[in-house]
């Protein structure tokens, strides 16, 4: 049957009066280089901002300024009913946080660009232009079903075994005639718009992914809705419309996604437009046993972006590991340029997994030990005060109640070639740090009980005997060997290996001595850095204690 497209047109949206021509005009081309990518974040704003997220930004971040194009956000806010006020803000802010600025787009403050609105449910008015104009070439048309007819629908389907879904002979309205559509309207009965599909299921489509590669993927065969009941779109409408006027040119998203693709395609055809090129990136994976599965949000905390600056990870620490994991070769590059800020790293979509990453909360750790490590002094004491302001005040207050002192400490083992590597989230610098103040320091460790305490004492005391704050490192150790020959413990660790029995020790032994009076613990850093900082007085003074306790 065919039906008056104009007369049904009229009565689905009397008063659409733009024409596409006209919206489009609005929307002008982007003046851009030759070969700038134009990509967006285009997520929905529920309140969780989780990890996916990240790895779909920064990829599209960093081909859209690598390539002197433009990033920019648009808010899917479509599904009223899942979101959360505030969200968009939560939104904005994790992922500036992490380095994703955008060019363009929504802002805390409101639109920033001339391809806005950048809020979907405020281009109401630009999606029905297009929807009318697909009434009009007989591409959409309404459809009155109740939640009952379609749940009927679905139970006959099931009978039948047949596809689920609004299609073919199931599809009640796709041939109704005009004035059945006008009495429904009359009557004021709810309508959503769908599509009519001309696909089949007997067709495939070729298509080729920029990240998945070349695809076969069967054509869509769905009434898909285009504008639910309150002329608000579905994001596979919006999709088309916004993207394209938008101006678009790499679509960088979940792959959920790719089982509609045929479906956008189609639309984009029917509409006139040229699809963007698309990257569906694979889901983020972990090991749970011996299988890989999907992060989850129930089960995985660290899905959440909020998780790692909680846990301490420090940004740049979170985005080097993304890099990791999302380009194989830059692990690479990062060891030739050890050194070098990582927007120099050429990211390339080429490198990213089809199948997904898999996220490794091991391999996580290690990359921010390394990066931790070589931060500046000024740096890491900034991380880990600004995260100690939020996490763990007792900490910010020792920190900054000598930002001197405080750094001193921090430095320790900085700079080098090899940093030290003991941080891997902010959190792990308490209880590194906890003995150089004086309310925090406790003797943990106790000495291994092979040594004798005379021997001890002895070692402690001769150490007493001859500091001076004012020795340099070989003098100060140079004492200290000597010392240790006194007591018959080998000054000499070649010597002591040759004929460990003819010592009592080794002079390691007696610098562990030293170092659980002065740290309270055998493990803590350079010995002779930590006396500098600590300062004559409390060295002796812990020294001391020490004495006293082991005499009992
Ligand atoms: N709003 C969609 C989502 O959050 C966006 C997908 C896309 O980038 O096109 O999954």
């Amino acid at each position: 049957m065919t039906i008056d497209t104009t007369a049904l047109a009229a009565l689905l949206f009397p008063n659409v009066t733009e024409t596409p021509a006209e919206v489009e005009a609005r929307f002008p081309a982007r003046n851009l280089p030759e070969g700038a990518i134009v990509s967006r974040m285009a997520p929905s704003p529920t309140g969780f901002v989780h990890l996916g997220n990240l790895v779909q930004g920064l990829t599209s971040e960093r081909m859209c300024h690598q390539s002197g194009g433009t990033l920019f956000l648009r808010v899917e806010d479509t599904d009223a009913k899942r979101e959360v006020p505030g969200a968009v803000e939560v939104l904005i802010e994790g992922l500036k946080h992490y380095g994703i600025l955008f060019d363009e787009g929504a802002t805390v403050d409101g639109d920033n660009g001339i391809y806005g609105p950048y809020r979907q449910r405020q281009r109401a008015d630009i999606y029905h232009v297009f929807a009318k104009q697909l009434v009009l070439q007989g591409e959409a048309y309404p459809c009155f079903c109740t939640e009952e007819e379609l749940a009927d629908i679905r139970a006959r389907q099931e009978a039948e075994k047949a596809n689920f879904g609004y299609f073919g002979k199931w599809a009640l309205w796709r041939d109704r005639p005009l004035e059945e559509i006008q009495a429904a309207l009359d009557k004021g009965l709810p309508f959503v718009l769908r599509y009519r599909s001309t696909g089949s299921l007997e067709h495939k489509i070729k298509f080729t992914d920029l990240i998945k590669g070349n695809l076969e993927l069967t054509e869509n065969d769905m009434d898909h809705v285009l504008l639910k009941s309150d002329g608000i779109p579905t994001y596979h409408f919006a999709h088309a419309v916004d993207d394209h006027l938008m101006h678009t040119t790499h679509v960088v998203r979940g792959d959920e996604w790719l089982p509609t693709l045929p479906f956008h395609l189609q639309l984009f055809r029917s509409l006139g437009f040229k699809p963007p090129k698309y990257l569906h990136i694979g889901p983020l994976m972990k090991m749970d046993g011996d299988s890989k599965r999907k992060l989850s949000k129930r089960k995985d905390p660290e899905l959440a972006l909020t998780y790692y600056r909680e846990a301490g990870f420090p940004v740049k620490s979170v985005y080097e590991y993304l890099m990791t994991v999302l380009n194989s070769n830059f692990e690479d590059w990062r060891r030739a340029n050890p050194d070098a800020p990582i927007d120099d790293f050429k990211f390339s979509y080429k490198k990213m997994n089809p199948a997904g990453s898999l996220f490794d909360a091991a391999k996580l750790r290690d990359v921010s030990k390394n990066v931790i490590s070589r931060m500046s002094t000024e740096e890491i004491y900034a991380e880990v005060t600004d995260w100690a302001k939020d996490y763990d005040t007792d900490l910010y207050a020792h920190l900054t109640a000598d930002a001197d002192y405080t750094k001193k400490i921090l430095a320790i083992g900085r700079g080098g070639k090899k940093p030290r590597k003991d941080f891997a989230v902010l959190a792990d610098v308490r209880p590194y740090l906890d003995f150089f103040f004086d309310d925090w320091f406790a003797v943990t460790d106790e000495y291994p009980a092979q040594f004798d305490k005379a021997d001890i004492l002895k070692a402690l005391e001769g150490f007493l005997a001859t500091y001076d704050e004012a020795d340099d490192m070989t003098v100060w150790f140079d004492k200290i060997k000597a010392m240790a020959d006194g007591l018959g413990f080998a000054a000499d660790m070649k010597a002591y290996k040759e004929n460990p029995t003819a010592y009592k020790g080794n002079v390691a032994d007696i610098s562990m001595f030293l170092r659980v009076a002065v740290t309270g613990r055998q493990n803590a850093p350079d010995m002779y850095a930590v006396m500098h900082i600590l300062g004559p007085d409390r060295v002796k003074a812990r020294i001391e204690a020490m004495m006293n306790t082991l005499r009992g």
